[in-house]
């Protein structure tokens, strides 16, 4: 069966689908993005990651190019032409294609582009239940890490270290020794008193849609949140660590740069919070970062 993509309108061949090379997304990273995860075919907080597109789009002042409903059926017409079970959408929205220049151009229409990844859910799981190496990069990034722009060229720069390392991910450190997030992910620890830390959502970080969901599973349990900035030295000290996103789930993380964690092997509570996420997922309304 061929792939299918979605570009302004039209379902088109995956092989023959193009924006145009005056695209602002191509020449100016003028353009927005989405990834949802989509389970046993249903997609995973929808309403979350729809919602999060609007408060990108917004600040960034392009215009919603269709409805949040449009939204909904396009991407639930990707997955039923591409007849996907599990993998990812991807969507894209850009200000539009107009010659050249950094000011918005008068009278332009967004362009939209979506995509699927199918992924075998098994991939995930082996790596999940033994845990990842992480490396620790400079975070030399622009300072509206909230807004979801296409605008990733640190972040390749800093999951390519990661992969030259053998590391399945980069966290990104700033001057002060503080930890941000992940290349692709938001970072967490568990510290002294069990308690789960990850930094606030403000906007040095994207807002995780998946860090939302895992709030509210950790929550449920009766574990405690804080969220506050936290140096190298608590992640090479913590008692756990983790990483989360629509990709990775939650992701237990073993080593950190030369240092093991813990025993090595993912923490317990950990390994609850991953199978609760798991079993989350495959929830019939997926929908926790709803309020997002
Ligand atoms: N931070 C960054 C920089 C990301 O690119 C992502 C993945 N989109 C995340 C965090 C995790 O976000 P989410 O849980 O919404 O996938």
């Amino acid at each position: 069966m061929s792939r299918i993509a979605y570009v302004n309108g039209r379902y088109v061949n995956h092989r023959d689908a193009c924006v145009h090379i005056e695209d602002r997304g191509y020449q100016l990273s003028d353009a927005v993005y989405e990834v949802v995860t989509v389970c046993e075919g249903r997609v995973v907080d929808r309403t979350g990651h729809l919602a999060r597109l609007e408060r990108s789009l917004k600040e960034l002042r392009i215009p919603m190019p269709m409805s949040r409903r449009v939204f909904e059926l396009v991407i639930d017409q990707m997955i039923r032409r591409n007849r996907l079970r599990n993998g990812l959408v991807y969507f894209q929205v850009s200000r539009g294609v107009a010659p050249r220049d950094h000011a918005f151009p008068a009278n332009i229409r967004p362009s939209v582009v979506m995509t699927v990844k199918h992924i075998d859910p098994r991939i995930g799981r082996e790596k999940g239940e033994k845990g990842v190496k992480v490396i620790t990069y400079p975070d030399k990034r622009w300072l509206r890490r909230d807004i979801k722009t296409v605008g990733l060229l640190w972040n390749v720069l800093a999951k390519q270290a990661a992969r030259e390392a053998g590391a399945y991910e980069a966290f990104l450190v700033d001057e002060d020794g503080f930890v941000t997030e992940g290349s692709s992910t938001n970072a967490w620890i568990v510290d002294e008193d069990g308690n789960l830390v990850t930094r606030q959502a403000d906007d040095l970080i994207l807002r995780g849609i998946t860090r939302l969901a895992v709030m509210e599973l950790a929550r449920e349990q009766g574990i405690e949140i804080v969220e506050r900035p936290f140096t190298v030295e608590e992640l090479k000290n913590a008692r756990g660590v983790f990483l989360t996103s629509s990709n990775s789930f939650v992701m237990p993380v073993v080593q950190v740069d030369d240092t093991v964690i813990g025993n090595g092997k993912p923490l317990e509570m950990i390994e609850r919070l991953r199978s609760l996420y798991y079993a989350y997922m495959q929830q019939e309304q997926a929908e926790k970062a709803a309020g997002f």
